[in-house]
């Protein structure tokens, strides 16, 4: 059994490691050559200011009294050059924000979760292609650049990771600090004669990166005055930076302007996500070789936001993230980042016909480039008869449309040349996905035979153990036959070679080989599944459906739940009809009643919001009065009951009940205090994490008893989950966990329903005395029933309160009892012990019912692997319809 479990664990990370392999790989290229504009630049110099996390809207619209919060901008935006929407790619990141920006390609998930700072991935950047840059901000996002570029041309000026505080401190002084060295900077200049040389150089990047903005959303939310009154700053602080830039150079009209944020922010202050107002971020750029303002009559957007910010009458034009690196490449005539997948968006420019038809030839080129790379990649570890070529962009085709192009530049049909390289563009660029996702059909293809594999393997297991299929007939044990075992071994030998001469990497040969052992398993259990269908033929055909269709309601609500949380209302609705149908409802009519009552209660939670967008301390402080109510309860009654309750158990009850009321202040006056700004105070962060630190041990000291122990989990797991927590959520847990107590009941008693159980009460069941696991009695229809309530409650427990959302969306709000200082991983740890106390309190009650159901856990395990590998399998193949289909 044993084995079976490692082994079980083995292939399940295999399949969950293979998602990376699949859908989450780098899609970069290298090998190419530069390519660059063989036309002088309108600009020598290009400045590039990013406010980290501004969402479009606020900074666009006009305030309660019809002002702008950034008149500088609306001035440039106005009388000066020209605007859009930067529409940004999931996730809304800084890191791949920025890299889009800067490097013109959008980063795949990997190389956000391999490293926040370092360069996972060489990459080529306009900053790398510069003569000199110059760069101001957060260490996190100017070293990812500085890493990645050769030579000493790229310098750095950062503060200390420490500042990144969201607690205390005014954090507009990120921004200001920036502003202030770049006044030094420049005045500094003056008297430095190498610097002074640098700065009049061509080709050169002026980068601030502003991260008050950002840090001021997640602390203050979208809404709240602290970012909107940074927005003021940041733009009063603009415009003091290109006065200095501007009277530095003398105003030589050779500067470019580009201003831009790296994602938005939601109203509840996290990003991550793909809602419009993470993905909707401003772009304004002014200066050399950009289009001044142009008024239009009408503009063809669907959105209401032109009329929104009184914007109508100024051509608003939209464009990708990783359109803006090619703009700035052309801006100062250095080559386009060599895997930079933008677009030239040559209707912002200012410059002459023949310069933006030559920019939009040399980008097509530059992205033909990277294509013929990734297609001589693939061709050449792919066997010659099995590769299949992009149809829509054969070689001969490449070379016509290249030839005719140039052929429109030189009878200066600039129009016609331009619309044929975004032709061309959007060919390759086409192109460049298919060979990006060529294996991924032939991958997904083995993994779901593997999971189908082991799903049958583990189905197998159970009827053989469970049910009595030789039905008294005394048939010989049929030896698996030389053959399957031979055959087994040629097709593995097979799959090998033929991956081998492909030169395939080394995870393909567990994904394509694991099938093979599994399948052989199951196969090898050939008699078992003669006999089990056999068996199935008995039963009436009405039965047999009946129950189909149950099994197949009740996965397919479970798959919908993934996608739609109140899809779980749904289930939990007709959980609370449950005692109805069986007999539950006549033998035991107050624990049908909890049941009913707790399921509709629990039903409630799916349909509200996700956490976090609604703060409200005194619903938190609210289940923390009702947990003390509650253990206040459970107290008397133990006392009760028992006339020598013992002193170091009362004292252990009463030492976790004075946790909760601790967690309770800590929460309050943390949340109080970063109201005025005054920071987590430090004695709040001990306690807190003193609270977590003990309520890992003390549930280990209570008494043994089942509903002793279960009580104590409860009151630990609560006293963290009250600091963890920022609205409603702090009740979930609750009332889950009444839920799962008359959960136990209601199994104890449909297990009395049935003769088996002797009567024993929940309260009277010890944890010590183990359980003879040899004597398995035969698996019956409700364990089934049982193992899909544990998927059930297990879903329900993540995603009940939406908590999985708020994990990639970061909601830090949550983790302020224990630090306010920027740290990913901290943080990201500290979220996922939230999310997993629901999940903890789940598993407990299982484990409980198992033990007032005498029945070894390892059978149900193996239902609910099963029912889980089904569940996967359905997850896996709405995914890849999802894929196919976009
Ligand atoms: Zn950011
Ligand atoms: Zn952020």
């Amino acid at each position: 059994m044993l084995l079976f479990f490692i082994l079980g664990l083995f292939v399940h990370f295999v399949f969950f490691g293979s998602i990376f392999d699949i859908y989450f790989t780098s899609p970069l290229v290298h090998g190419m050559t530069p390519q660059f504009t063989p036309l002088p630049p309108p600009a020598k110099r290009l400045v590039l200011f990013v406010a980290d996390g501004l969402r479009a809207d606020t900074l666009y619209e006009l305030d309660e009294n019809g002002n702008s919060r950034a008149p500088f901008i609306r001035n440039i935006i106005m009388h000066e050059g020209s605007w859009g929407l930067s529409h940004t790619r999931v996730p809304t990141e800084s890191r791949p924000g920025h890299v889009a920006l800067i490097a013109g390609f959008y980063e795949d998930v990997s190389a956000v979760a391999k490293g926040w700072k370092e360069n996972p991935v060489e990459f080529d950047s306009l900053i790398n292609e510069s003569k000199y840059t110059w760069s101001w901000g957060s260490p996190d996002i100017l070293t990812m650049f500085a890493k990645g570029a050769y030579g000493d041309h790229v310098f750095t000026y950062t503060y200390d990771a420490d500042s990144e505080d969201f607690g205390a401190h005014d954090v507009t002084k990120l921004d200001t600090w920036v502003f202030d060295k770049v006044k030094e900077f420049f005045h500094a200049a003056r008297n430095n004669q190498s610097l002074f040389s640098k700065l009049n150089e061509e080709k050169i990047v002026f980068f601030l990166h502003l991260l008050g903005i950002d840090t001021n959303g997640h602390a203050h939310r979208p809404s709240s005055r602290e970012y909107k009154d940074n927005i003021k700053l940041v733009d009063a602080g603009m415009k003091e930076m290109v006065s200095i830039l501007e009277h530095f150079y003398g105003n030589d009209g050779k500067t470019a302007f580009i201003f831009t944020s790296d994602h938005g922010m939601t109203d509840w202050g996290s990003h991550g996500a793909g809602h419009p107002s993470e993905t909707l971020t401003p772009f304004v750029t002014w200066g050399a070789g950009i289009k001044y303002p142009q008024k239009v009559s009408a503009q063809k957007f669907d959105d209401a936001f032109l009329k929104e910010w009184r914007l109508e009458s100024w051509k608003r034009q939209d464009i990708h993230q990783a359109d803006i690196a090619p703009l700035m490449a052309s801006l100062i005539g250095v080559p386009f980042p060599l895997n930079s997948v933008g677009i030239l968006p040559v209707d912002y420019l200012n410059n002459t016909d023949l310069f933006k038809a030559e920019s939009m030839f040399t980008n097509a080129i530059q992205i033909l480039e990277q294509f013929k790379v990734k297609m001589t990649q693939k061709k050449e570890v792919t066997l010659p008869f099995l590769f299949i070529p992009f149809k829509l962009l054969p070689e001969s085709k490449q070379l016509n449309i290249v030839r005719k192009a140039r052929s429109y530049i030189k009878q200066r049909k600039y129009d016609e040349a331009v619309s044929l390289c975004k032709e061309l563009i959007h060919l390759a660029l086409k192109g460049l996905s298919y060979y990006h996702t060529y294996d991924r059909f032939f991958l997904a293809i083995n993994v779901v035979l593997g999971f189908l594999g082991w799903t049958s393997y583990a189905f197998l297991l159970i009827i053989k153990s469970h049910f009595n299929l030789t039905r008294g007939v005394n048939k010989e044990v049929k030896k698996p036959s030389h053959l399957l075992s031979c055959s087994c071994i040629a097709i593995g030998v097979f799959v090998a070679f033929f991956l081998l001469l492909q030169d395939c990497p080394w995870t393909y040969y567990i994904y394509c080989l694991l099938p093979v052992p599994i399948w052989y398993a199951v196969l090898r259990e050939f008699q078992v599944i003669q006999d089990f269908v056999t068996l199935l033929l008995t039963v009436p055909p009405s039965y047999f459906v009946g129950y189909l269709l149950v099994f197949i309601l009740g996965i397919e609500i479970l798959v919908l739940s993934f996608f739609y949380r109140y899809m779980l209302t749904a289930g939990l609705l007709a959980f609370a009809g449950w005692p109805f149908i069986t007999q539950l409802w006549t033998r035991a009519k107050s624990i049908s009643l909890s049941w009913i009552f707790f399921s509709l209660l629990l039903a409630a939670f799916p349909l509200m919001p996700v956490v976090g967008r609604k703060p409200d301390i005194f619903l938190v402080m609210g289940a923390g009065l009702l947990v003390l109510l509650l253990s206040l309860c459970v107290l008397t009654s133990l006392i009760k009951r028992k006339d020598s309750f013992i002193n170091e158990e009362l004292l252990l009850h009463l030492f976790q009940m004075l946790s909760v009321v601790l967690s309770m202040c800590v929460t309050y006056s943390t949340h109080s205090s970063l109201r005025k700004k005054q920071g987590l105070p430090l004695l709040n962060q001990i306690i807190s994490w003193l609270i977590l630190a003990f309520s890992l041990v003390l549930p280990l000291l209570s008494p043994t008893s089942l509903f002793e122990r279960l009580f104590s989990i409860l009151l630990s797991l609560m006293s963290t989950y009250i600091l963890l927590s920022t609205g409603y959520e702090a009740l979930f847990p609750l009332v889950l966990s009444c839920l799962m107590f008359v959960w136990i009941q209601v199994e104890q008693e449909t297990l009395q329903q049935r003769g088996i159980s002797c009567k024993q009460k929940v309260t009277s069941v010890r944890f010590t005395c183990s359980t003879d696991i040899t004597q398995f009695r035969q698996l019956y229809l409700d364990d089934v029933r049982r193992a899909f309530f544990l998927v059930f409650f297990l879903v329900t427990a993540f995603f009940g309160t939406g908590n999985i959302a708020s994990v990639n969306s970061f909601d830090l709000a949550s983790v302020y009892c224990f630090l306010t200082v920027f740290s990913p991983f901290m943080m990201g740890a500290l979220m996922m012990w939230k999310i997993l106390i629901p999940f903890v309190l789940v598993m407990c009650a299982f484990e409980a019912v198992q033990l007032t159901t005498q029945l070894s856990s390892k059978r149900d395990f193996n239902v609910e692997q099963g029912r889980a590998g089904v569940v996967w399998n359905e997850k896996w193949r709405v995914c890849t319809c999802a894929v196919t289909v976009s």
